[in-house]
């Protein structure tokens, strides 16, 4: 029962998950308070571009890889479900999928949002490490950007003031971007964090202390221009430090920690994710200070790859935003070679990426610097499409013969990473054209390679669950199952014909039970969703229900009306058929034992059975199931 939750038994919010277990303590009480009060249309709305279809919302899976949207919100129901991969639960278990919260985060994240307020954890023995572990984390890089900030209005931080100023940065992007100063010296931080009581292994988890030799911790950071990493929900995960003056490294970075993984993150998505779905893309840069350029200079919908090699996770969360791309590395050798790294990645998630050339020994920081806003603006304009920049600017440097021939052996590597077949065959055919090799030769390479990288690759979960059910439940019985979820008028049929006898013991009888329980004979009852769907702890069978419910159009009333009695009559059927086998067979063995006895009792009890068949009886065949029970009613 989701009312577990806290004391330690599996999660039944999230039972996708497996048997997760839950450390934070929050009351069950709460819990539907928030549930009545999120919108989840709403809520994947931040995440996934969505559009009403039907009585269903649907968008880009941002669970698989996808083109075609198979990503559906049922409002009503306050239930996603994904067609492709089977993804599917409550706005609890989408945010712990999407942002890999646990569940107790996300509970706490979505009273945040909803205005339900949460008893404070630490009042209930229950209150888990591992949760107060992340948020203390969070806690932690939080009072640090906070104290850095701070610094950086002191006195002793003019020069960094100066240097912000030197480099166009506006007060209102200082102040908004929380900019910050590390002091020098190897206390500052630690000294103002002990002053404040935080716990330092907390603050060591978050990074922003080391423990020295002697065991005394000093300050990661010293002399260091701030810059706080938030990931989407805006909270502090990390931070980038630039060294001010001389010293190595220039930047310097969070490690990572409980609330932070090297390459899962974008710069800036944040503060730009609306701005990217309004302009329909996204701009992408290397560094911190691009980012913070181009924004100074009102150019919004951008985001950077934090310094390092752009990550398949990368491209992952930024395809949940936009389908559009433009990638301006710098123009040096080493921003080329960024360029082509990301190019692989850019063909593999489809999404349309073009390449931006800018003027000669520029960055994007230096270009608004430079040429302006418009300046930049106009770069973007002249940009190529990705696979277009890549013969042009790269293959065709080629001269010699190994280096051509090594240039067609890249092109036809890349090629494997297209997914799309035609978008595929049209690049080899450009390469043919480029190099004169005949594109035939090419095709039967690229396609060999692709179908090697098709085979090794972990696709997603394309073959659902479902597979798996259809040994364990049966069709007819989901089918009623779905008809009385969706019409809870048709429990009281359920009940009159008593229908349940004839479902076989399991979990998918107690599902129905649990509807009919719920909705009542009078059928007002209220089914909630999360309640039934939660309850199950089968993955394949709630996939199988999640879908049902998803699937689109409902039929009207009367044709709902005939195919429920249809159903039932089909599962009476199927019962009776099963039990006359069953009888047969016993039968048959008993004969050939010789048991004159037994014989004659099954046979009473196969002309009790065809009698009950005939009357449509529902109420007797549950004795006559066993032997034990010799007396068998007559009619
Ligand atoms: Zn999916």
């Amino acid at each position: 029962m989701p009312g577990s939750v806290g004391n330690g038994d599996p999660c039944t919010v999230c039972p996708a998950e497996g048997n997760t277990r839950l450390t934070g303590y929050v009351p069950q009480e709460k819990i539907e308070e928030i549930r009545d009060r999120i919108d989840i249309v709403h809520l994947i709305s931040e995440y996934v571009v969505l559009r009403k279809a039907g009585r269903n919302f649907i968008g880009l899976c941002p669970f698989h890889k996808e083109k075609t949207p198979s990503f559906s919100v049922r409002p009503d129901k306050q239930i996603f479900y994904c067609f492709g991969c089977g993804a599917g639960g409550n706005a609890f278990s989408f945010l712990m999928n999407m942002n890999g919260m646990t569940f107790p985060e996300a509970v706490r994240y979505l009273a945040g949002k909803t205005g339900v307020i949460l008893p404070d954890p630490k009042d209930h023995p229950h209150s888990g490490e591992q949760v107060t572990e992340r948020e203390q984390v969070y806690l932690a890089n939080k009072k640090a950007a906070h104290w850095f900030a701070r610094n950086l209005a002191s006195e002793e931080s003019a020069h960094v003031r100066a240097y912000l100023a030197g480099r166009g940065m506006s007060q209102e992007v200082v102040e908004s971007f929380r900019l910050g100063y590390a002091t020098e010296g190897w206390s500052a931080l630690r000294t103002s964090f002990e002053r404040e009581k935080v716990p330092l292994p907390a603050v060591e988890k978050a990074g922003l202390i080391i423990k020295g030799k002697e065991g005394t911790y000093y300050d990661r950071f010293r002399g260091r221009l701030m810059i706080p990493i938030e990931d989407t929900e805006g909270r502090v995960i990390a931070f980038g430090g630039r060294v001010m003056g001389q010293g190595e490294p220039k930047y310097l970075n969070s490690p990572e920690s409980p609330v932070y993984i090297k390459g899962r993150h974008l710069y800036g998505l944040n503060r730009s994710k609306e701005h990217i779905r309004k302009a329909g893309h996204a701009i992408l840069v290397e560094g911190y200070f691009d980012f913070l350029a181009l924004w100074n200079a009102g150019v919004h919908p951008v985001v950077a790859s934090l310094g390092t090699a752009l990550t398949k996770e990368q491209v992952a969360l930024l395809r949940r935003y936009t389908q559009k791309v433009y990638i301006t590395f710098d123009s040096d050798e080493a921003g080329k070679k960024a360029l082509m790294r990301s190019l692989e990645l850019f063909l593999a998630a489809d999404i349309d990426a073009w390449a931006v050339s800018l003027p000669q020994g520029c960055d994007p920081d230096s270009c608004i610097q430079t040429y302006g806003k418009d300046g930049f603006l106009d770069a973007l304009t002249g940009a190529l499409p990705i696979e277009t920049y890549f013969l042009d600017r790269v293959l065709s440097k080629e001269r010699t013969v190994a280096g051509e021939k090594n240039a067609v052996r890249e092109a036809v590597h890349l090629s494997t990473s297209i997914t799309d077949p035609i978008s595929r065959n049209l690049f080899l055919r450009r390469v043919s054209e480029r190099f004169g090799i005949d594109y035939e030769i090419l095709k039967r390479q690229g396609h060999d390679g692709y179908k090697h990288v098709a085979s090794t690759e972990e696709g997603p979960r394309m073959n659902t669950q479902l597979d798996i059910l259809k040994d364990q439940a049966d069709k007819l019985e989901l089918a009623i199952v779905h008809l009385i979820l969706e019409n809870p008028r048709r429990v009281q049929d359920v009940s009159d014909l008593g229908l349940l006898d004839y479902f076989s013991e399991g979990e998918v009888k107690s599902i129905a039970q649990k509807i009919v329980r719920i909705v009542g004979k009078d059928g007002q009852g209220a089914v909630n969703m999360d309640d039934v769907i939660h309850a199950i702890d089968n993955p394949p069978l709630r996939e199988a229900i999640l879908r049902g419910v998803m699937e689109e159009n409902p039929p009207p009333a009367e044709v709902v009306e005939r195919m429920f009695f249809d159903t039932a009559e089909q599962l009476r059927k199927q019962w009776f058929k099963k039990r006359h086998r069953n009888l047969q067979m016993k039968l048959v063995k008993a004969q050939r034992d010789g048991n004159g006895e037994l014989c004659m009792c099954l046979l009473k009890e196969k002309e009790s059975l065809i009698r009950q068949e005939k009357n449509g009886d529902a109420s007797a065949h549950r004795e006559s199931d066993s032997l034990k029970s010799r007396e068998i009613p007559n009619g």
